[in-house]
C-alpha cells in the first residue's frame, strides 16, 4: 500500500486553495495505487474544523503538529514524524515557494528525490508519474522516483474536488531540530499586487517578456492610464516568473481568465496557455517586433514593431484625442 502525505498551507483558519487542490490530487492518485491520502497541518493553534475540513477533500487522516506555521524547517520535521510512522511512497505540495524550500529539504533528509514545477500527476505501471514543463514550458518531462518521491507543484497546477467528508484529527508530537528554532516570522504581508484586478477591466494591456525588464512596466501602465475609467495592467506567465508582475495579474491556463472589450499586448507571443485566457476579449490587439509571432494569427489588429517605440506614442496620441 503507498499512501501519498499532503502538507496542507492554511492561513488565518483558512485551508490554501492550492493545498486543497494537492489534497484531491492525491486522494485520486492514492486510490489508483491503492492507498490512501493523508494530509499534515503545522501550526500553533489550528482548529479541529479547520484541519478536519480537508477530509472532504479526500484526505483520510488528518494529522496536526504543534510547531511554529509557515516556516520551512518545522514542516520538514513534522513531515519526518508523520512519515516514519507510516507507509509513504509520496510527499506533495501545492503551489508556492514554501513546498519547494521544504520539499527538496523533506527529500534530502529521507533520501528521496524532487520535482518541482509540476504541473500534473498520474499513475502508470504503479508509481506515481510527476509532469514537469521543460524547454521554456514547450514540452513536458515525465519524472517517477527512487525512494521517496516528493513533489513540490506550480500554482494551480491541481484543482479542489470535493469527495468523502470531514475526519478526526490526530495530533503527533514533533522534537524540533536546532535549525527549526532558529527561525521565526518577524512579520508578514499581502503579495505585492494582491489588489490587482483584471477581471473586471474594460480595457486590458498585457506585458509579456518582450517588456525586457520589470521596470519596463510603466510602458504599460502609461498606456493604461491613458486610457483611464477601468484600465488596468496584465501579464503573461513569462513576464510573471521573471517576477516583474504580480502573479494575481497573469493571464491563461495557470492564472485568470479575461474577456475585456480590448486586450492590448506589448511583446506577448501568444502561447495557447495565454490564449485560452483570453480569447474571449471582444477586440485584440498586438504590438509585437517578429511579424511570426502566433497572436498575430488570432489578433483582430496587429502591429509588427518595437513596442517600446509603439507603446508610448500610442498613449500620447490616446491622451492627445481625449484632451
Ligand atoms: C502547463 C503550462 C501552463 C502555462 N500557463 C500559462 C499562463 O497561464 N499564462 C501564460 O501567459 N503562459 C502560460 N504558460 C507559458 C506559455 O507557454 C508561454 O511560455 C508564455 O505565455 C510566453 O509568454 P510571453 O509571450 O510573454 O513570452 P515569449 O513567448 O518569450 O514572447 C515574447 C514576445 O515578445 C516579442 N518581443 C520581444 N521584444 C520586443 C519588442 N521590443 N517589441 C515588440 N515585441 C517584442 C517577441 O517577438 C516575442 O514574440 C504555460 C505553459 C505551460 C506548459
Amino acid at each position: 500500500m503507498t499512501n501519498i502525505l499532503v502538507y496542507a498551507l492554511h492561513h488565518e483558519g483558512a485551508v490554501n486553495k492550492n493545498a486543497l487542490g494537492a489534497i484531491s490530487a492525491a486522494a485520486k492518485a492514492a486510490g489508483e495505487l491503492g492507498g490512501e491520502a493523508h494530509a499534515l497541518f503545522v501550526g500553533e493553534d489550528v482548529a479541529d474544523d479547520v484541519a478536519g475540513s480537508v477530509g472532504s477533500y479526500g484526505a483520510t487522516k488528518v494529522f496536526r503538529a504543534k510547531a511554529p506555521a509557515g516556516l520551512a524547517q518545522p514542516i520538514v520535521d513534522a513531515l519526518d514524524a508523520v512519515l516514519s510512522q507510516g507507509d509513504y511512497g509520496y510527499v506533495l505540495f501545492g503551489g508556492g515557494l514554501l513546498g519547494f524550500e521544504a520539499g527538496a529539504a523533506i527529500a534530502a533528509r529521507r533520501g528521496g528525490g524532487i520535482g518541482v514545477e509540476i504541473t500534473g500527476i498520474r499513475v502508470e505501471g504503479g508509481e506515481l508519474v510527476a509532469e514537469r514543463p521543460i524547454l521554456g514550458d514547450t514540452q513536458i518531462s515525465d519524472i517517477t522516483f527512487r525512494g521517496l518521491g516528493v513533489i513540490a507543484s506550480r500554482l494551480n497546477a491541481f484543482e479542489p474536488v470535493q469527495s468523502g467528508s470531514p475526519v478526526a484529527v490526530e495530533d503527533i508530537d514533533v522534537t524540533l531540530s536546532d535549525a527549526s528554532a532558529k527561525v521565526e516570522i518577524v512579520t508578514r504581508g499581502e503579495q505585492r499586487g494582491a489588489d490587482v484586478n483584471i477581471e473586471d477591466a474594460q480595457v486590458l494591456v498585457t506585458g509579456g517578456r518582450g517588456l525586457g525588464s520589470a521596470e519596463n512596466f510603466s510602458v504599460a501602465e502609461d498606456l493604461a492610464s491613458a486610457f483611464g475609467g477601468t484600465a488596468a495592467v496584465a501579464a503573461t506567465r513569462a513576464a510573471v516568473d521573471a517576477g516583474w508582475f504580480p502573479y494575481a495579474g497573469q493571464i491563461g491556463q495557470t492564472g485568470k481568465t479575461v474577456a475585456p472589450k480590448l486586450y492590448l499586448g506589448l511583446g506577448v507571443s501568444g502561447a495557447i496557455q495565454h490564449k485560452v485566457g483570453m480569447q474571449s476579449a471582444d477586440n485584440i490587439v498586438a504590438i509585437n517586433k517578429d511579424g511570426n509571432a502566433p497572436i498575430f494569427e488570432f489578433a483582430d489588429l496587429g502591429v509588427v514593431g518595437d513596442l517600446h517605440a509603439i507603446a508610448p506614442a500610442l498613449a500620447e496620441a490616446i491622451k492627445a484625442k481625449k484632451g
